[in-house]
């Protein structure tokens, strides 16, 4: 039966978000503050689903500009994003909330394989499922792995929780006076090339008609802000 109710989301983090205020890595106080903002949204009834990316310990694309081969480097970065994902798992667990882990590069000992008809039931059972490894494939990204999951889950919107709190008209670090967006199309973010995802991801998004929310998720609270229609963000849709 196809997924119909109006609760089911994608959070995505960026992988930065789990080093707190380090340079590098994981900061597990950081890792469980994130955490009670999951559980908190779930405690509202939504159906979670959680996709990590990697740039806290590794890019393929940083490996690639010191001479590693680019595939090998994408493939140490997706191995990346388990280690975040079993972070998450860990603190989503200690406070007793239920998660999976499903990877898209199998790893049998460590965390389930990706099988969605599998995701649909964890999720069908209260559980938070945590997809890990992007899409598998070198040369994506995790945003482009969270779309896919995204239209594959059937969720009705990716949130995009990350260290800016939407999407700018130029860059807001460098340009006094950027302007960010409340809403966007899809086609300008595309056109314009803005700095939201990776135009594979905003594309995919746009087929599937679902629509992403790019907020800043080192606010505490602002998960649940966003959720409930408040928060600063900027919704990419039609
Ligand atoms: N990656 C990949 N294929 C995917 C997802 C990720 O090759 O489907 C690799 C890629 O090298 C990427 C790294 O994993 O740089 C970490 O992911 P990402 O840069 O998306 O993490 P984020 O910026 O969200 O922390």
């Amino acid at each position: 039966m196809p997924h119909t109710p109006s609760k089911r989301i994608l959070l995505k983090l960026s992988g930065e978000v789990l080093m707190g205020e380090q340079q590098f890595g994981i900061d597990p106080e950081y890792v469980a503050r994130l955490a009670e903002e999951v559980k908190a949204a779930k405690d509202t009834g939504l159906e979670i689903c959680l996709v990590i990316g990697g740039g806290n310990i590794f890019r393929g694309i940083s490996g690639a500009a010191k001479g590693l081969d680019r595939t090998t480097g994408d493939y140490m970065g997706m191995l990346a994003t388990v280690m975040n994902a079993l972070a998450m798992q860990n603190a989503l667990e200690k406070l007793g909330v239920q998660t999976r882990v499903q990877s898209a590069i199998p790893m049998a000992t460590v965390c389930e394989p990706y099988i969605r008809r599998r995701a649909e039931r964890h999720l069908e059972k209260g559980r938070v499922v945590i997809f890990a490894a992007g899409t598998g494939n070198p040369f994506f990204t995790t945003d482009t792995g969270a779309a896919l999951r995204a239209a594959e889950m059937g969720c009705d919107a990716l949130l995009k929780g990350t260290s800016v709190d939407g999407v700018y008209d130029s860059d807001p670090k460098k340009v006094p006076g950027a302007k960010r967006f409340e809403t966007i199309s899809y086609g300008k973010v595309l056109s314009d090339n803005l700095k939201v995802m990776d135009a594979a991801a905003v594309a995919l998004c746009r087929e599937n008609a679902i629509p992403i929310v790019v907020f800043s998720i080192r606010e505490k609270g602002n998960l649940a802000r966003i959720l409930a229609g408040e928060g600063v963000q900027t919704t990419v849709q039609e």
